[in-house]
């Protein structure tokens, strides 16, 4: 979601804390799974941050892509590569899904581009010391995207994912949308509507922080009316209040009923998630 260039992206390496956790012998399983497979994350994790796949470095994210697609095939999923037209100048998208009837219809958000273009430096995967590592993409968002697929590896190898009904989605064009958005994302909020609780792997607040809430964009046009005339009338019973007072009036309704004391709701979830 960055829609700035971060000098460095800060990618820390940070196996799980389950100490002190009352995780049940199943979520324990799945943590211990996790923890060993570490070495196999971080090497593909190596692999896809060592390809430059700026928005719109086609090719690139298209290779990503198919980097992540095979992991998703070895787990079972159907995959799918989504195009979009020329004129949208974006690679794609990459859909991976399963269906079944046991749970939640799950939708699961990642990306696949970085704000780092092809004609930028390229920082390849680098340690700065020994539990970070710097590079186009660690954390925002390949580091989520293997999250998700390791989080997905250890649910199959504890046969939790028999039966499940689940969506991955990875944009090829977040941070930097194909526009129109109604054509660039028109799969993705079909595939949505279809799904009932979507989790996305970007971090959002911080590390070892989830967030249930995000704050969204929209767009949106308030007209307002008003009598024409000098403004020495305004006021008057026959001018009104204007359309200007009127605009102020009805953003800071907004503003007070609405807007004020907003807080985005999340909770600490004492567990690090591998990686953020
Ligand atoms: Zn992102």
């Amino acid at each position: 979601m960055k829609k700035y260039i971060l000098p460095l992206s800060i990618f820390a390496l940070l196996h799980f804390k389950s100490a002190g956790q009352n995780l049940s012998p199943t979520e324990q399983k799945i943590v211990q799974y996790i923890n060993a497979q570490m070495p196999q994350s971080e090497e593909l994790l190596k692999k896809v941050v060592n390809i430059n796949s700026g928005t719109l470095n086609h090719e690139g994210v298209r290779e990503v892509g198919a980097v992540f697609r095979k992991e998703f095939d070895d787990l079972g999923f159907q995959t799918e590569w989504i195009s979009l037209p020329d004129s949208l100048n974006r690679a794609g998208h990459l859909v991976a899904e399963r269906k079944g009837k046991s749970g939640k219809k799950l939708f699961l958000i990642g990306h696949l581009d970085t704000v780092f273009e092809k004609a930028m430096s390229f920082t390849p995967y680098t340690y700065l010391n020994d539990s970070t590592v710097t590079g186009q993409g660690v954390n925002d968002m390949k580091g989520g995207d293997v999250v998700l697929i390791s989080a997905l590896k250890s649910l199959k190898a504890n046969g939790l994912l028999d039966n499940t009904s689940l969506t991955v989605y990875f944009t090829g064009d977040e941070e930097s949308s194909g526009k129109p958005a109604s054509v660039s994302r028109k799969d993705f909020i079909e595939r949505a509507k279809a799904c009932e609780i979507a989790l996305a792997f970007e971090t959002a607040v911080g590390m070892n922080t989830v967030a249930t809430a995000r704050r969204g964009a929209s767009g949106w046009r308030l007209n307002v009316k008003g009598i024409m005339g000098h403004s020495s009338t305004i006021f008057s019973q026959q001018a009104g209040y204007g359309a200007i007072f009127e605009a102020a009036r009805i953003l800071n309704e907004f503003r007070e009923k609405k807007l004020s004391g907003e807080k985005v709701p999340y909770f600490q979830s004492g567990f690090n998630y591998g990686w953020f």
